[in-house]
C-alpha cells in the first residue's frame, strides 16, 4: 500500500491497529473468484473445489435464476429507485412478499434487502423501554447488533448460554418486563447445530413472549419442500414468532424476509428503520428470487443428495482424531483448536484444491478454531471423497 503524508497523518491509530491485527496473525484477505459461485472455484488461475459458501442447494449460479433475473431487469429495469415506502415498491417485490407469506405458512411477510437488515428490523422494533430481549449467546452478529439497538432504545436486554432452557427459563421467570422478546439462530452459523426450537416455543408461550427465529441455515434445507427450521420441528406458524429467512444463501441469490402476523408485520413496516430508510431491492432480484423459491419448493432431489453428502462426510471423518461437532445440517465444523494450525490445515487443503475456510477467534470462542466445512447438493459423492481423504491423510 502507498500512502501520503496526509493520510498517515490522519490514520496513525488506524494504521497502529491494522499492524495489531497483522501482529496476530488476524488480517482477513479477500479471495478473486473469476467464477461464479458453485461447486468449483476459479482463483488466481487455479481450480478449487468449493466448501466455502452458504449455496447449499447450488443455486447459485442456477442459469434458470440468473435467466429470470436477466428477464426482470428487461420488463423492471436495474433500480426500484426508491425505499418501499416512497416508491419502490413493484409489483415482483408485492407477488415475491405473498409467494413468501404463503410457503411459510403466515398470514403475511415483509421482503429486505439483506438478512443484516431485516434483523436490525425486528428486535429493535419491538423492544424498547419497559421490554426485555433474551437472545443466545451463540447467536449471530447480526442478531448481536439488533440487541445493542434494543438496548440503546431502552430494553433490558440478558443473553443465555448457548441453547440452555433452564437457564432462559430463569431469566424469563425472573423479568418483571411487560413484553418480553426471545431471539435464537435456528441452526447456528458456526457450529451448524438446531437450536430446541420446540422448548424456546413452551417457553414462549408461558411467558408470553415473542420469540424471533432467524432461519438463515434453515430455509430451503430443512423440513418438507425445504420450509426450513419450523417446518423441521412442525412447529405452527403462530402470531408470537417473527420468522426471519435469508434469501442468499440456500436460495442462492441475496436479499431476506420475515414472516409473522399480520399486525406484526404491518408495525414492521411502519416502523422497522431499517425497513424504512433503505432502498429497495432492485425488483429483478424479486424476480429472480420468485423463481428461486419454485425450485426450492420442488427441490426434493436437491436436498436428497445434499443429506446424503453431509452423510458421507460424517461416516468419512469419524476416525479423524479431529472431531466434527454434533451438526446434522449443511454447516460441518471440524474442531482445530490451535488459531495457526486450523489456518495450516486450510491452507494445506487450499494447496490440494480443496477450498474449507478457517473461523477463528473472536468469530467463535478461543481455543475453538475450525475448519467450517459447507457441503452443498452441488457437491458429487466424488468431491466429498476427495475432502475426506486429504483430511485422513493431513491430519
Ligand atoms: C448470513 C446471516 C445473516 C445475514 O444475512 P445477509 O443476507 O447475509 O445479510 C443473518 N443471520 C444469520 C444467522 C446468518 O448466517
Amino acid at each position: 500500500m502507498t500512502t501520503s503524508p496526509l493520510e498517515d497523518r490522519l490514520s496513525a491509530k488506524l494504521a497502529a491497529q491494522l499492524q495489531e491485527l497483522e501482529t496476530a496473525g488476524l488480517t482477513r484477505r479477500r479471495r478473486v473468484l473469476d467464477s461464479p459461485c458453485g461447486r468449483l472455484a476459479n482463483v488466481d488461475g487455479k481450480e478449487v473445489l468449493n466448501f466455502a459458501s452458504n449455496d447449499y442447494l447450488g443455486l447459485a449460479g442456477n442459469a434458470d435464476i440468473a435467466q429470470a433475473l436477466a428477464d426482470g431487469a428487461m420488463r423492471w429495469g436495474a433500480g426500484s429507485g426508491a425505499s418501499h415506502l416512497v416508491s419502490g415498491h413493484l409489483a415482483p417485490h408485492e407477488a415475491l412478499e405473498k409467494e413468501i407469506a404463503a410457503f411459510t405458512g403466515f398470514p403475511r411477510a415483509l421482503t429486505f434487502s439483506t438478512g443484516y437488515l431485516a434483523n436490525l428490523a425486528v428486535t429493535p422494533t419491538l423492544a424498547g423501554r419497559g421490554d426485555a430481549v433474551f437472545a443466545d449467546k451463540l447467536n449471530h452478529a447480526s442478531l448481536i447488533d439488533a440487541m445493542q439497538q434494543a438496548k440503546a432504545n431502552g430494553a433490558d436486554v440478558q443473553r443465555y448460554p448457548h441453547n440452555d432452557m433452564a437457564a432462559l427459563e430463569k431469566m424469563l421467570a425472573a423479568s418483571p418486563a411487560a413484553h418480553k422478546v426471545i431471539v435464537t439462530d435456528a441452526v447456528f452459523s458456526m457450529d451448524g447445530d438446531l437450536a430446541p426450537l420446540p422448548l424456546l416455543f413452551t417457553l414462549a408461550e408461558r411467558y408470553d413472549a415473542w420469540l424471533v427465529i432467524d432461519d438463515a441455515h434453515g430455509f430451503g434445507v430443512l423440513g418438507r419442500q425445504g420450509k426450513g427450521s419450523l417446518g423441521h420441528f412442525n412447529l405452527p406458524a403462530s402470531p408470537r414468532i417473527l420468522l426471519m429467512g435469508t434469501l442468499g444463501k440456500a436460495a442462492g441469490v441475496g436479499g431476506a424476509f420475515v414472516a409473522g402476523s399480520e399486525t406484526a408485520i404491518e408495525y414492521l413496516l411502519q416502523k422497522g428503520r431499517s425497513y424504512i430508510f433503505t432502498t429497495a431491492q432492485p425488483p429483478a432480484i424479486a424476480c429472480a428470487l420468485s423463481k428461486s423459491l419454485q425450485l426450492i419448493k420442488d427441490g426434493d432431489a436437491l436436498r436428497a443428495n445434499l443429506m446424503a453428502r453431509i452423510g458421507q462426510l460424517r461416516d468419512g471423518l469419524a476416525d479423524l482424531p479431529l472431531k466434527l461437532l454434533a451438526s446434522a445440517t449443511a454447516i460441518q465444523p471440524l474442531i482445530v483448536g490451535d488459531n495457526e494450525a486450523a489456518v495450516a490445515l486450510a491452507k494445506a487443503l487450499w494447496e490440494r484444491g480443496l477450498w474449507v475456510p478457517a473461523i477463528r477467534p473472536p468469530t467463535v470462542p478461543p481455543g475453538t478454531a475450525r475448519l467450517r466445512i459447507s457441503v452443498s447438493a452441488a457437491h458429487t459423492e466424488a468431491d466429498v471423497t476427495r475432502l475426506v481423504t486429504a483430511l485422513k491423510e493431513l491430519s
